[in-house]
């Protein structure tokens, strides 16, 4: 399979600041590819440079085999700042930004009312584009940016500004064009929206990459990772055995809630998660088990293993 984006050592300056730095990435054909970051973390400017808005400093790149600026009518792009034709009526828009695209006018009507249908704005077609609420604007704007059915498509902080129930109309709609044969790139500072539609997940932090792989392999990586028993009545024994159970690498009591977390020795050759069986003996000794959780790391466990802290809070310096 060929690679719908390459970057090779690109970095990008402003001033003194390296924005990002020497970043190599691919990005197949045929993925749903998350490209996620704490804000600042260098994701739109990366985003910019793939799309031939601003150029690198240093290092190439390739999109579908050329430039953005070569491939336009192949691909689809939803920026970070949105903006819309505010006196534009919604349906006169879309057809405009599908003509832009390269779609003929046959059957244009039907393609915009099923895209409307689809994200759930049945009737606003006749509706100024100023008079949307800002999530149905946004969705808006999604549907400007994939209507010629672009074989790549790059979406710049999709889910920003939406609410729960359009953000996961949004994902699944994303995966169903994905399963559809696209190749979708997207950027977020949510890692849990990402966790849940992407199969290969980009981390970006501080302008350089921290972790590239599909969604399998991020889970072999970081698996078996922590288990969580609640119990009622002393926990003191139970902790003491598992302390000593050489395949448990750490473990925290909290005793008023009732709650051991623990984390295991990571094991190489894990096809699925599992318990050992010799941890699992530690708890049958134990009265008054309520629940033993093997709990998968998800994405912003996996960040603040990486980077040291969690993505809110590098979040809430920049
Ligand atoms: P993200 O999309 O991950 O939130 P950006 O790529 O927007 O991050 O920004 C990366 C860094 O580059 C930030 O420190 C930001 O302030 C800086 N930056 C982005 N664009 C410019 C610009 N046009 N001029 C100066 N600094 C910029």
């Amino acid at each position: 399979m060929s690679d719908a984006i390459t970057l090779g050592s690109v970095t990008k300056r402003y001033g003194s600041l390296t924005a990002v730095d020497g970043v190599d990435l691919c990005i197949p054909e045929g993925s749903l590819c998350g490209f996620l970051g704490p804000n600042g973390a260098g994701k739109s400017t990366t985003i910019r440079m793939i799309m031939s808005i601003i150029y690198p400093d240093d290092g190439t790149i390739s999109v579908l085999g050329g430039s953005a600026l070569d491939r336009k009518d192949g691909i689809g792009y939803l920026p970070e700042e949105r903006g819309l034709y505010r006196k534009m009526r919604v349906g006169e828009f879309l057809k405009y930004i599908a003509r832009l695209k390269g779609i003929g006018s046959v059957g244009l009507t039907q393609r915009v009312d099923q895209w409307l249908e689809r994200m759930e704005l049945p009737g606003v077609q006749r509706k100024r584009c100023q008079e949307l609420s800002k999530g149905m604007q946004q969705k808006i704007q999604f549907i400007a940016s994939v209507i010629h059915d672009p074989e790549l498509i790059i979406l710049d902080e999709p889910f920003s500004g939406l609410d729960p129930v359009n953000a996961r109309l949004l994902g699944r709609t994303v995966r169903e064009i994905h399963e559809s044969g696209r190749t979708i790139i997207f950027s977020t500072h949510v890692l849990h929206q990402a966790e849940q539609i992407c199969d290969r997940v980009i981390m970006i932090n501080r302008g350089r990459i921290v972790l590239d792989g599909s969604m399998p392999e991020i889970r072999r990586q970081f698996d078996p990772r922590s288990i969580r028993i609640k119990a009622t009545g002393n926990l003191d024994s139970l902790a003491q055995r598992l302390e000593e159970h050489p395949q448990i690498r750490s473990l925290e009591t909290q005793s008023e809630e009732g709650m051991i977390e623990l984390r295991m020795e990571h094991e190489e050759e894990t096809p699925e998660p599992r318990i050992p069986s010799s941890v699992l003996d530690c708890f049958n000794q134990q009265d008054g088990i309520c629940t033993v959780e093997l709990r998968q790391p998800t994405l912003d466990d996996i960040f603040v293993e990486l980077v040291g802290s969690t993505i809110e809070d590098l979040d809430g310096d920049s």
